[in-house]
């Protein structure tokens, strides 16, 4: 099969992924082969393929927001038919023997393997993951407007719940509760970062009533905010024309965290939801006094991946998606790293279902 393999971590401008014909992986007893048809390309990515994260495997291949079907089963593996629909995320497998995964944090397992990091991903024409971890894909996304929903979709939801949407019921809620929708009076939520992650987290924000603030340096990307229905949208530093009860930073860069903190309401949280970031500069300590606190998400249980594809479906969140020709990775990666994405980034790969284009 062709798979896009990291020939070591480098700029993107000097294009580090490599098309190479490698062998179709074996799933083991546990796991499914699935024919990848579109990979959602994902800032993490990016870290991975610049070194930002430390190597974990040589030569991997990256891409952690799959859709693609069932191709094979391993010995004991099941729950789903060959030729079914799924999903596959970054988190592709942990312990469940540490102390996190025992006390429901599996986000935090001390022995995790993640897909495209640890593990080969799908930037490639096949993939291997355990049916335990992966997703059925809600039957009204098109392939590449589901593929967002499987990382940008399910961290952003996740750091939702931690900036306490919504206000009553964070963290116990079932989502999709009846009621939750009336009952989350006046929450101001910022946006810092407006990318993949960004433009789904609003839709679900909004549905939850929360009034969104966008704070973002790129013009298209404030004018899709706009467009999306964010009450306000202004540059990265700027103020936003209300105090916010939370806010959360997509954009990689630590400087943004003492503008936001110096936006919120007393109380307020600002969350951090990306895996990397660059130095975060000292502030006075009146930024963060009256409680206002700063915290970050790591990974996301399989839980929050169901709650919120139950959702995004509900709602139904309208994911933006940008597609590029599987031989186009390295220029798809470099798009993301000089802000040229419009919503999200989709590696289109095998053959398209039908309605897959029509939706663009
Ligand atoms: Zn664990
Ligand atoms: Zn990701």
């Amino acid at each position: 099969m062709k798979a896009w393999v990291l020939r070591e971590p480098a700029p993107v401008e000097t294009q580090p992924l490599e098309l190479r014909e490698v062998d179709v992986p074996q799933p083991g007893e546990d796991e499914v082969l699935v024919r990848v048809s579109v990979c959602g390309i994902c800032r993490t990515d990016l870290h991975v393929v610049e070194g930002e994260l430390p190597p974990k495997k040589p030569n991997i291949v990256p891409g952690h927001q799959i859709v693609g079907v069932i191709e094979r089963q391993g010995a004991k593996a099941g729950k789903y038919k060959v030729g079914e629909r799924v999903g596959i995320p970054w988190l592709h497998r942990t312990d469940q023997t540490c102390a996190y995964c025992r006390s429901g944090r599996e986000n935090l397992c001390d022995s995790p393997e993640f897909t495209g990091y640890t593990v080969n991903g799908g930037y490639a024409e096949y993939v291997a993951a355990p049916e335990d971890f992966i997703y059925p894909i809600p039957e009204g996304f098109p392939d590449l407007q589901a593929a967002p929903l499987l990382c940008a979709g399910i961290i952003g939801f996740r750091s939702l719940r931690l900036a306490g949407l919504p206000p009553q019921h964070a963290n116990t809620a079932r989502v999709g509760d009846p009621g939750l929708t009336s009952s989350m009076p006046g929450f101001n939520l910022g946006i810092y970062g407006f990318g993949a992650a960004g433009h789904v987290c609003l839709q679900v924000a909004q549905y939850w009533g929360a009034k969104v603030f966008v704070a973002t340096r790129e013009l298209k990307h404030q004018q899709l905010a706009q467009e999306l229905g964010a009450v306000w949208a202004g540059g990265a530093k700027d103020t936003p024309p209300e105090k916010l009860d939370a806010a959360i930073l997509f954009a990689p860069a630590g400087e943004l965290v003492p503008p936001a903190l110096a936006a919120l309401k007393k109380g307020g949280t600002v969350v951090l939801g990306g895996i990397h970031m660059s130095d975060i500069p000292s502030f006075a300590y009146p930024l963060i006094y009256q409680e206002r606190s700063i915290r970050s998400v790591a990974n996301n249980t399989r839980q929050d991946g169901h709650d919120f594809l139950r959702l995004a479906a509900e709602i139904p969140i309208r994911t933006q998606v940008q597609v590029f020709p599987f031989e186009q990775a390295n220029t798809a990666l470099n798009a993301l790293k000089h802000d040229g994405i419009r919503g999200a980034a989709v590696l289109q790969i095998f053959g398209l279902q039908p309605g897959g284009r029509a939706a663009l």
